[in-house]
């Protein structure tokens, strides 16, 4: 099963707090000179929830499925990242 196909046994409760932020986002702009496109955090989200637009990051944080990896990802550790409140963020459908 491809990813894309796991991502739609998701569901989503839509946290109207971003759960996720970038801390500085000049700080993406060095990273874009010095680590091209895409940066670390486009590259390893399964999600797709980053992606950049010439000059920012834009984040679409409702699609996250929370497993960390763009915090990890991240060389100028520039993401602040908590569990979306309690009941919201990604639930298995089947599960
Ligand atoms: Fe910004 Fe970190 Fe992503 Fe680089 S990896 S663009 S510093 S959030
Ligand atoms: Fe993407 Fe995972 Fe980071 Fe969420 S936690 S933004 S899914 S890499």
């Amino acid at each position: 099963m491809r990813v894309e196909e796991k991502l739609y046994t998701l569901r989503y409760k839509r946290d109207e707090e971003p759960h996720l932020r970038i801390i500085n986002p000049q700080q993406c702009l060095e990273c874009e000179r010095e680590y091209g496109q895409p940066q670390p955090c486009i590259s390893v989200c399964p999600a797709n929830v980053y992606s950049w637009n010439g000059e920012k990051l834009i984040l679409s944080y409702e699609n996250c499925v929370e497993c960390g990896a763009c915090r990890i990802a991240c060389p100028f550790h520039n993401i602040s990242w908590n569990y979306p409140r309690y009941g919201l963020g990604m639930s298995l459908r089947y599960g």
